[in-house]
Formats: structure tokens, C-alpha cells, sequence
């Protein structure tokens, strides 16, 4: 709880400015800027790094993993809600691969009913428990897991977001989409990745598309304690 005393640390000023980078980088919705800018994001980073927090820029959590740029945090979670636009909660199930430090998930779980989220590195994932539930968000559950073995998981999500980049997409995760539903996953290696965004329009049918060039840490097998 220590932490949320430094909610008034970072100015509305600060925040405001991240917004507008967000707004010139070409993100359009207004609800996604309004949670980007009221979600503290200090509070998801060690104390010597908060005072970058409204950088756009990603930054070190620890275990060589990183929190994602703002920008691509934004874009990530435009795409998965661009084509409802009236309901509060456009997403009724989501999972994310790769809580890292929770970041994305709150953003996410803003626009969803529910959040699954799986993080492989135990310290990550308990992390990540604390500062949600510090932040009362409480839509979501978080699992320290492979994401790679979704075998357990019972049910469909209509988004799925990865924050983690496999080589190529993984059968698996659209297997765990909705009709309709939709994918939003990095991929390739660290010297040429792409978003890649994929809707199941019909059971056997996917459609896909590559987006913007990206940088995110490789998805990796196995559990770390
Ligand atoms: N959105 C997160 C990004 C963290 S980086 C944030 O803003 O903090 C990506 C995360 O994916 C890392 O924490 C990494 O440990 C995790 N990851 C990689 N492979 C995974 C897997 N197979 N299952 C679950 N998590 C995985």
C-alpha cells in the first residue's frame, strides 16, 4: 500500500503529455486515452525507474524482461476493442500471455469482463498479483503458467494478447478463439517482428493481417520459480 502514496507523484501534467504523444502516434480512441492516462504506471515500476513512467518507452522489470512502450500497450488493446464502440466493457473474456508486470493487464482489464493472464516467471507473476490487487482491479486472474500449454483452460476468449513473440502464430491460441474472436501477438525473432492481428471469422476460417514492425521479448517454454 506504500506504493499508492505515490499516486500524486507523477502531475496530471505528466500524464497528459504521454496522452499526447499517444494522440500524435496515431491512437484515436478516447477511451483508450482516457484509462492510458488515469492507470499509474509508476506504481507498476521499481521506485529508481518511476520517475520515467510516462516516457513511451519500454522499460526494465527485472528477470531481463521489460515493461511494453506505452504506445504499443495502446495500439495493442485499440485493435482488440476498434470495433465496439457503444458497449462499456467490449470484451467479455480475454487472455493475456505475459502479465510481466501487470501493466497491460489493467489496461486490458478495463475494457474486458474478464482477464485471464499467465506469466511464466513466478516472481513476475506474484508481483504482478500485489500492485493489482493494491489498484482494487479485480476482474481478472492471474495464473503463473506456460503460456505455451493452454490445455487446462477451459473455454474460448473473444482476445487474446500476447506480449510475448513466438516465430510463427501458434495453432493453440486460435484454437482458444471465439468465433469472431480476435489475436493480437508479435512475431518473428529479435531481428525482424511484426504485430500480427488474426480474427477467426468461421471455425476453420482465420483471417490475418501484419501490422507495424515491434520489438518484444521471445515466448519461452517452461516455468521459472
Ligand atoms: N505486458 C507486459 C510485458 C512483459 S514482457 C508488461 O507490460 O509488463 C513479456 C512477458 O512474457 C515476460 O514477463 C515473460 O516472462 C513472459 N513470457 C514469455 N514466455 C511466456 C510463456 N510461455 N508463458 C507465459 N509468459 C511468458
Amino acid at each position: 500500500m506504500k506504493k499508492l502514496q505515490g499516486l500524486g507523484m507523477t502531475s496530471l501534467r505528466t500524464r497528459q503529455r504521454l496522452v499526447e504523444r499517444l494522440t500524435e502516434q496515431g491512437i484515436k480512441d478516447v477511451r483508450i486515452l482516457e484509462v492510458m492516462r488515469d492507470t499509474p504506471r509508476h506504481i507498476f515500476l521499481d521506485e529508481a525507474l518511476a520517475s520515467r513512467a510516462y516516457d513511451d518507452m519500454a522499460l526494465p522489470i527485472g528477470h531481463q524482461q521489460t515493461i511494453s512502450q506505452p504506445f504499443i500497450v495502446a495500439r495493442m488493446t485499440e485493435l482488440l476493442i476498434e470495433d465496439d464502440k457503444f458497449n462499456e466493457k467490449p470484451l467479455k473474456r480475454s487472455l493475456e500471455i505475459g502479465t510481466g508486470c501487470g501493466y497491460q493487464t489493467a489496461i486490458l482489464a478495463n475494457f474486458s469482463e474478464r482477464v485471464v493472464s499467465i506469466e511464466r516467471i513466478k516472481p513476475l507473476h506474484e508481483r504482478a498479483k500485489s500492485i493489482l490487487s493494491d489498484l482494487k482491479i479485480k476482474n481478472l486472474r492471474l495464473l503463473h503458467d506456460d503460456g505455451n500449454i493452454l490445455n487446462n483452460m477451459e473455454g474460448n476468449f473473444d482476445a487474446i494478447l500476447s506480449a510475448a513473440a513466438p516465430l510463427n502464430v501458434p495453432n493453440y491460441l486460435l484454437k482458444k478463439l471465439t468465433i469472431g474472436g480476435k489475436l493480437i501477438i508479435p512475431i518473428g525473432d529479435d531481428s525482424s517482428q511484426h504485430l500480427t492481428l488474426i480474427r477467426r471469422v468461421k471455425k476453420e476460417q482465420f483471417e490475418e493481417k501484419t501490422l507495424d514492425k515491434v520489438l518484444f521479448v521471445p515466448l519461452l517454454k517452461g516455468l521459472v520459480n
